[in-house]
């Protein structure tokens, strides 16, 4: 049994190989495609360290893009509200479009809270086990107290929830699932801006994903 998302209504396609494979196109360009996932509680720092990050990185000359929570809901996402079958296809659809970047040699980077532990394996799974070869799938925890998230609250959503408001709030009233196996854990209430940065710096290096 699926929801309305997850119904498969696309009968008839076949998959179309292009002239080039993913390889050349890199080597052509010369970048490296991967997704940095962050996950983590609203105010927890993801948008804020992608938005460091993707600086430091276009500076450098790295071709990345940022999907940022707020932004997609705004587009792409627009028809989509915070029911669990709607978070579910909001962070589906997310993992197809930051797949897509990193198969054309971007390093996409994603923040959205994805609290739930199946829909972010759903994406890995689509990068993993992509068509063309495994994607990088790079999943960072960024793994702040909720009492300090809260305390920060820069939106105001805490408050909102707090004063019941707002239901289904990640973290009040709505489960957060941390991640179990992350590439790496970010702990922005000890660690500044630019550490969080330089640890995934380190990340894409080692996985060569950008040079060192
Ligand atoms: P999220 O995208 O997870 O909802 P935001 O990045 O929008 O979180 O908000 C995090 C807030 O915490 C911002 O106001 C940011 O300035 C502040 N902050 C303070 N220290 C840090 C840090 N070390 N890392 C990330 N954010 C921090």
């Amino acid at each position: 049994m699926g929801n309305e998302h997850t119904v498969n209504k696309a009968t008839n396609v076949t998959w179309h190989d292009g002239n080039i494979s993913r390889s050349e196109r890199f080597k052509a360009l010369n970048a490296t495609g991967a997704t940095l996932w962050f996950t983590g509680l609203s105010a927890s720092g993801k948008s804020t360290i992608a938005c460091a990050l993707e600086q430091v990185l276009v500076n450098r000359g790295v071709h990345c893009y940022r999907l940022d929570g707020d932004n997609i809901r705004m587009g792409l996402n627009k028809n989509l509200g915070f029911s669990a079958e709607d978070r579910a296809e909001n962070i589906r659809r997310i993992g197809e479009v930051a797949k897509l970047f990193a198969d054309s040699g971007c390093i996409a980077l994603t923040s959205f809270i994805s609290p739930y532990r199946a829909d972010r394996d759903l994406c890995r799974t689509l990068h993993e086990q992509d068509q063309a070869g495994g994607i990088p799938f790079l999943e960072v925890f960024v793994d702040c107290p909720i009492e300090v998230c809260e305390e920060r609250d820069p939106k105001g959503l805490y408050k909102k929830a707090r004063a019941g408001q707002l239901k289904g709030f990640t973290g009040i009233d709505d489960p957060y699932e941390a991640p179990t196996k992350p590439e790496l854990v970010l702990k922005p209430a000890t660690m500044s801006v630019q550490d969080c940065v330089d640890a995934c710096l380190e990340l894409l290096a080692a996985r060569g994903a950008i040079r060192s």
